[in-house]
């Protein structure tokens, strides 16, 4: 296939937020075509307006638009094959099923709902499954078994009727799947499939097909479930005449267990989201939680998405988008399903966080800052950033991992108080507020050396010292490296928080 011409779609339908799993299919899609110096478009099907669910199309941009997608065109971006919303293309597909009419391959149908369900309880009490397909076809109400007269007569009076695609008898179809390989299927198992409905508009086999082909798409990338559809597409190509696109059906996104596919439906229910962003359902008013106001940078999101169903051949696992499309290929798509990790994706995250300068982080910290009503200066914060960002795998956690930096501690914690501030303490804390407060230069380098001079030469153990002197300073037994701690604070508060401790944790009885 001539490079030039790879064009690739996604082509959603707007019945709500979108699932990871189709984040995942639109990434391949535009990595294949970056990787090959193609066109990637978005296509809206919204054919089936009974699905529709308002603010579902506009999430769809704002999740791409967020993970840093780009499509080249349609929705949003315009192009020659305008438009690129189904339901804004109606009258495009009718000449296509009037096609299908003519040369024989598709029948009207006349069954109503009611008539198709009394069927269908009929054979279930006699344990059988109905299917609307060529043995059944010529027993109901349908312009194959109905005399051309009849037909007629029912179309002149308005009778609502569907357009059925008349599935060939007892034929194999093979198909080709650049995932998969070779694919036979034998029509006998497959039904008589609507293609077009009452109400004017084609189902999503007809308007896929068509649109596909319309738009010129060379390979169609989607997820496994649409696998099944697949004859049924390849029998419709050939009836229309169009020369057939290449395919490639994705494995599925799975549960952590391993068991099932991961469903919109799970929503947070395994501990994490499963959308990209936050979504508001606008009926019930449920909230399900996403991606990024989980606090997942956008880069780590799609690193992580990329790597769940495709592997780089080696043992790389940090990929930038460009190098991502640099690296891709089909070939190394896995055939299997791919469990959903929710601890990578945290770890993710954290190596995306640690690549980024102090600066950046320490931007993104501010705000929480200003929430905690905390006054300081940038240059602090950058220091503090930096101290702690090795230990979080968000953001949102650095306040968790720093107030003591901000704040002196208003409480000590009871454990620590217990083991850690002996008999001894008070008096040797108020020798080292002495000690301290004669340190000029007051860097971490050098309250090191000075207060570790002085322990040894008192003898009055390193652990016993530091323990005290961090209680005092943080407030329990945690925190990064205690001299990098009081150097950042600077001198005056280290004092105030060891004048404040020895009146709060007074004398210990011995
Ligand atoms: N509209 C279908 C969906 O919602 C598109 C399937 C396909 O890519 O052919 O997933």
């Amino acid at each position: 296939m001539n490079q030039e011409n790879i064009r690739v779609r996604f082509a959603p339908s707007p019945t709500g937020p979108l699932h990871i799993g189709g984040v995942r299919t639109a990434l391949y899609n535009y990595l294949f075509a970056k990787k090959n110096k193609g066109k990637f478009l978005l296509r809206i099907e919204d054919t089936d307006q009974t699905r529709f669910v308002p603010g579902a199309e506009e999430y769809i941009l704002e999740a791409f638009k967020w993970c840093g997608i780009e499509f080249d065109e349609g929705i949003g971006k315009g192009g020659p094959f305008a438009p690129y919303k189904q339901s804004e293309r109606s009258e495009i597909y009718k000449q296509f099923v009037d096609q299908l009419l003519e040369s024989g391959d598709a029948y009207f149908a006349f069954d109503t709902p009611e008539e198709l369900s009394a069927i269908r309880k009929q054979f279930e009490s006699e344990k059988k499954t109905f299917t609307y397909n060529a043995t059944e076809r010529n027993k109901l109400k349908n312009s194959l078994s109905l005399s051309k007269a009849e037909t007629a007569e029912l179309l002149e009076n308005n009778a609502p009727y569907v357009i059925r695609f008349k599935m060939p008898e007892n034929k194999v179809v093979v198909m080709n799947d650049l995932i998969r390989g070779r694919v036979e299927v034998n029509t006998r198992v497959l039904d008589d499939k609507v293609l077009f409905k009452s109400d004017g508009l084609p189902t999503y086999h007809l308007a896929n097909v068509v649109d596909d082909h319309l738009m010129e798409i060379s390979h169609v990338i989607r997820g496994e479930e649409w696998l099944p559809s697949l004859p049924l597409h390849v029998l419709l190509y050939e009836a229309l005449g169009f020369e057939k696109p290449e395919f490639a059906h994705l494995p599925l996104l799975l549960k952590p267990d391993g068991n099932g596919k991961l469903s919109k439906r799970d929503g947070d229910r395994l501990g994490f989201p499963v959308f990209p962003l936050e979504w508001t359902d606008p009926k019930t008013g449920a909230v399900s939680s996403g991606y990024r106001e989980d606090g997942y940078f956008p880069e780590a999101f799609i690193n992580m998405l990329a790597l769940l169903g495709w592997n780089p051949g080696d043992e790389r696992e940090l990929f930038t988008l460009d190098e991502l499309a640099e690296s891709f290929t089909l070939e190394r798509v896995g055939k299997s399903g791919s469990k959903f990790d929710a601890e990578k994706a945290k770890w993710f995250n954290h190596q995306y966080l640690i690549q980024k300068s102090n600066e950046e982080l320490a931007t993104l910290f501010l705000p929480v800052l200003e929430q905690e009503g905390v006054e300081t200066d940038f240059s602090k914060v950058v220091q503090v950033v930096g101290l702690i960002k090795e230990r979080a795998h968000f953001v949102s956690e650095f306040w968790e991992q720093s107030a003591f930096f901000f704040k002196a501690p208003e409480t000590y914690d009871a454990k620590a108080v217990k083991k850690r501030w002996k008999a001894q303490s008070y008096d040797q804390m108020a020798e080292l507020k002495e000690i301290l407060s004669g340190i000029d230069v007051f860097t971490s380098e050098n309250t090191e050396t000075i207060t570790k001079a002085w322990i040894e030469k008192k003898e009055y153990g390193m652990g016993a010292i530091m323990n005290a002197f961090r209680l005092l300073i943080v407030g329990a037994p945690k925190g990064p490296h205690l001299f990098d701690i009081i150097a950042i604070i600077g001198k005056q508060e280290t004092l105030e928080r060891l004048e404040r401790g020895l009146n709060k944790l007074g004398k210990k009885e011995s």
